[in-house]
């Protein structure tokens, strides 16, 4: 790299780190690597020279190891704003997928410049972050999911539900929410005991399940023995068919509850509002539509749907 008599020893220090590291110069052409970056080079079958000095760039060394073009673009990006001297450094954590497409690894690349008299060079940091990535990952997932049933909890419902109606605000089109409420639980847990109550709970959650299946349908625990679940862009029609056929197939699982007449299975009673929402609309003002309709729904007798009335509030 340099006729420094002490580079030897530098060198030796670089190819002990953990990071796999790279000096580029302005034009982003490698000139240097260390031991870890060629492994790893070789590690995901680049192909020969590609990371070898003098033989790359810095657009190249990103493609072969980014997870899409876009990736690469913002890499180059980043490279010519810390080689403009625009920003101080450049940093990217990025997903690598595997060639199976599963169990993607992550990186977290940084780009600074080096230094000295270097002559505009740039040193290129590149670190294996897919332990905390996926430690990360496993812990946003918990943070929105319910233990006992697995569907999504509260939280992500509320959160679904604000970015819905920001969306449904913008392209004019309905969206639909119901609140879902077990009848008679309260009897259900004094006759058979608590753990049969949660047992009961967690039979109903993929009932719910099967009736939000489009990618952005949320089925939600929404506390206690009260669930909801999130229709985007579904119009009252459709919603009232899907809050049917749960009704039913809540009917249908059998379980034995002597003291909900007349089935005495276990039933729920449903809420259901569907809304245009207007540019003042809140979640509270759905949730609310749905809990009212709801309400309806039990002193109607329980085991039925009741849809919200709603034209006052959409104009
Ligand atoms: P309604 O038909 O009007 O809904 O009557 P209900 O008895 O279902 O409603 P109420 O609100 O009176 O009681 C709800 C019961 O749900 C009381 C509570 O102990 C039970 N419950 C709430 N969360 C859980 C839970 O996580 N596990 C169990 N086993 N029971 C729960
Ligand atoms: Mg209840
Ligand atoms: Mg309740």
């Amino acid at each position: 790299m340099t006729n420094n008599p002490k580079s030897g020893f530098f060198e030796a220090v670089l190819d002990g780190m953990p990071h796999h590291i790279a000096i580029v110069n302005q034009l982003g052409r490698i000139e240097w690597v260390n031991s870890e970056w060629r492994q790893f080079a070789a590690f995901n079958d680049a192909r020969h020279g590609e990371a070898i000095p003098g033989t790359d760039d810095i657009g190249i060394c990103t493609r072969a190891g980014a997870s899409s073009d876009e990736v690469g673009l913002r890499v180059r990006e980043g490279f010519d704003r810390v080689s403009r001297g625009e920003s101080s450094e450049f940093s990217l954590e990025y997903p690598w997928p595997t060639r199976g497409g599963k169990d993607a690894r992550w990186f977290l690349m940084k780009i600074r410049p080096l230094m000295d008299h270097a002559e505009g060079r740039l040193l290129v940091l590149h670190e294996d972050i897919t332990d905390r990535k996926r430690a990360e990952i496993a812990l946003e997932k918990l943070a929105v999911t319910d233990p006992l049933t697995g569907l999504a909890n509260r939280r992500r419902l509320e959160t679904a539900l604000d970015a819905e109606i920001n969306r449904a605000q913008r392209s004019r089109e309905p969206l639909s929410l119901v609140m879902v409420d077990i009848d008679f639980f309260k009897r259900y847990n004094d006759t058979y005991g608590h753990p049969a109550g949660d047992a009961c709970l967690e039979r109903i959650g993929p009932a719910l399940k099967e009736v939000a299946k489009r990618p952005n349908d949320i089925a939600s625990r929404y506390g206690g023995e009260e669930f909801a679940i999130l229709w985007p862009q579904t119009n009252q029609e459709d919603a009232r068919k899907l809050a049917e056929e749960l009704l039913v197939d809540i009917r249908d699982l059998k379980i034995a509850h002597e003291h909900n007449p007349p089935r005495n299975v276990i039933t729920v009673s449903i809420g259901l509002a569907t809304m245009i929402p207007n540019r003042d609309t809140t979640n509270r003002d759905l949730i609310t539509l749905a809990d009212e309709a709801l309400y309806k729904a039990k002193a109607a007798g329980k085991d039925q749907l009741v849809i919200a009335e709603i034209h006052a509030r959409t104009s």
